[in-house]
């Protein structure tokens, strides 16, 4: 079945796309993402169109005589999980990075994660959905999306409120609670 999957991350985008593409083996397919050999029958699938974009509509993927037509690939288990956009029926969305400050110890420390939903936001940081939703807001700062993006549903604090030298919160739902309460 052709799976009209969509990632947060371009086709062919993986750093090492082209290395690990060219070591594949003869009837060997890479994975769209990163280039890796997919297992076969795939079991996750994207259509690529217009040289290089993941094919959003049925549409555009049935299109095959269009010139930027790249045809459907296998996506890895692992790209698969990390960077699926789930359709907009409902289920979930793209990772957005949550910004703000949580309460350790007397000090205010800035604070990101990357989650799907608000709501898993709040559950990760161990805080009330209302109080993600009134104090924190979604980061467009490239630090803060290199480094939540990288490692999603993982809590990082800064140093102090204004720094974004991030580090994993060590134990991230007891730190963060702290803040919440
Ligand atoms: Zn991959």
């Amino acid at each position: 079945m052709t799976e009209l999957n969509r990632y947060t991350v371009l086709p062919f985008s993986g750093a090492r796309f082209h290395e690990n593409e060219s070591r594949l083996g003869d009837g060997e397919l890479p994975c769209a993402i990163c280039g890796k050999v997919v297992a076969q029958p795939f079991a996750h699938t994207a259509t690529v169109v217009g040289g290089g974009a993941w094919a959003e509509t049925a549409e555009d993927a049935a299109n095959t005589t269009d010139a930027g037509y790249m045809g459907v690939w296998g996506i890895g288990p692992n790209c698969h999980a990390k960077y699926l956009v789930k359709a907009a029926n409902g289920r979930t969305s793209p990772l957005k990075v949550f910004l703000g400050l949580t309460y350790t110890q007397g000090k205010q420390l800035r604070t990101i994660v990357a989650a799907r939903t608000q709501k898993t936001a709040a559950q990760l940081l161990g805080i009330p959905l209302n109080h993600l939703q009134r104090y924190w807001s979604v980061s467009g700062n490239k630090v803060d999306l290199d480094t939540a993006l990288a490692s999603p549903e993982v809590v990082f604090l800064a140093s102090d409120s204004v720094r974004r030298d991030y580090s994993p919160a060590p134990t991230s739902t007891s730190n963060a609670k702290a803040a919440g309460q």
